[in-house]
């Protein structure tokens, strides 16, 4: 199995099963409910972890939640704690709710306070780091190799939280000195304070794995700042950190005024799962490259549910010994090219084949026909009689009267008969 990676700039090969493969993969900033986009790293990890315990990997996912920052805190002034609380729950259900199972973990940053603060104190024994005024930044001209992640040269990085104390503006904070309003702190050799960003994923990754771990994913809007921050503390401390960096591309089409007919400005999580349903959300991302971006709208949610009847009629005709389990590993070993691995299904009429495929990604429920109620059934049969004595007139009220209770009746050569369908 080979992956991109954003480091090398190059495809990898992971280690043999059973591995294993230790993935941390960044989770969302708690202060709204998430958004489509959000749930993008967090479906791809969740199938990779599947599909590499599928291959026989021992593989785990640990999935951050970012409980303290600027953003709370401009959110709910002063109520901060309450606010990431409820956030971090409806990401818990809004999650929960695409089916695919939880990550093995999901440590919060304020409950990893200690680990973050021995790491900084790490950072500033070994000269990577100083103290101003009871904030404390990391010292990036004290790692020769700063911007390997984002190939930025060293003399051009961009300014990160500008603060004239700092002895060079590219420094970054690791800690933060608690300031008027922000209710949220805690005790650390620097004063009361709250972590930076950047030091949460280094302190809770080790804490999760140790320093060395498989594979690090997130949004591609994190290689810069955040993901070359946490790479330059973690080398900082003299061992390697994650060896394969994994970035997903990011979901475009909804800075329009109104992007969705279906969804109004609404594109969160929630508003989406509740419109379109669970199975059409997992197909439109099984459609679309993990690494590249995507766009995301109405077109896109219809051509996902008209795919999903397409596997749904498959199930609803007979099963024939067609499909071939290892074009599937073909495609997914290869960067988990799920489009193709969605191509490679749509080829496939072996029931048996197509529902552990299915299963892997949280789709087998594709499988489950829904049964037409039983006066449904009678009008279809009495439909089929008058069809048989050509009375082709009360044949058609009868499917219209079917119709309207939302069931399309379809007639069947092979053995002759007729099978109701939800219409979609
Ligand atoms: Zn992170």
């Amino acid at each position: 199995m080979r992956l991109y990676n954003t480091l090398s700039r190059r495809m990898e090969e992971l280690p043999p099963p059973p591995g294993p493969v230790r993935m941390y993969f960044c989770g969302p900033t708690v202060y709204q409910r998430a958004h489509i986009g959000n749930a993008r790293p967090f479906i791809v990890g969740m199938w990779l972890r599947s599909w590499l315990r599928a291959r026989g990997y021992d593989a785990t996912l640990v999935h951050n939640i970012t409980d303290v920052n600027d953003k709370i805190y401009d959110a709910a002034p002063g109520k901060s704690a309450e606010l990431a609380a409820r956030a971090t729950d409806w990401y818990l259900e809004d999650t929960g709710d695409l089916g695919l199972g939880m990550p093995d973990a999901l440590p919060r940053a304020t409950e990893s306070i200690p680990s973050i603060v021995r790491f900084i104190e790490q950072l500033v024994a070994t000269g990577h780091a100083y103290a101003v005024e009871g904030d404390v930044y990391f010292r990036v001209a004290s790692d020769p190799g700063y911007g390997r992640l984002s190939r930025q040269r060293p003399d051009q990085v961009e300014e990160q939280e500008p603060n004239p104390l700092k002895e060079d503006p590219r420094d970054f904070a690791l800690w933060k000195a608690n300031k008027p309003g922000e209710d949220t702190s805690w005790d650390s050799p620097w004063g009361r304070g709250r972590p930076g960003w950047h030091i949460e994923c280094s302190a809770m990754a080790e804490d999760a794995f140790g320093p060395v771990f498989e594979i690090h994913g997130g949004g591609l809007d994190l290689v810069f700042p955040h993901h070359e921050n946490e790479l330059a503390q973690s080398l900082a401390l003299g061992h390697d950190f994650a060896r394969i960096w994994t970035h997903n591309g990011m979901l475009g089409g909804m800075d329009g005024e109104k992007m969705s007919k279906s969804l109004g400005n609404d594109v969160s999580l929630r508003n989406v799962l509740d419109t379109w349903g669970r199975e059409v959300v997992l197909l439109f991302f099984f459609g679309a490259h993990w690494r590249k971006p995507v766009e995301f709208g109405d077109d896109v949610l219809e051509q996902a549910q008209a795919q999903l009847e397409g596997f749904r009629n498959v199930f609803r005709s007979p099963s024939e010994r067609v499909g071939d389990w290892a074009e599937l590993e073909a495609a997914l070993d290869d960067d988990f090219n799920t489009p193709e691995a969605l191509a490679v299904l749509h080829g496939w009429r072996d029931h048996e084949l197509l529902r552990r495929a299915f299963a892997i990604f949280g789709l087998e429920s594709l499988a489950d026909l829904e049964e037409a109620p039983t006066d449904l059934a009678e009008l279809a049969a009495r439909r089929r009689d008058a069809r048989d004595s050509k009375n082709f007139a009360e044949a058609d009220r009868l499917r219209d009267e079917i119709a309207a209770a939302g069931w399309e009746v379809r007639d069947v050569a092979d053995p002759p008969g007729f099978q109701l369908v939800p219409r979609p």
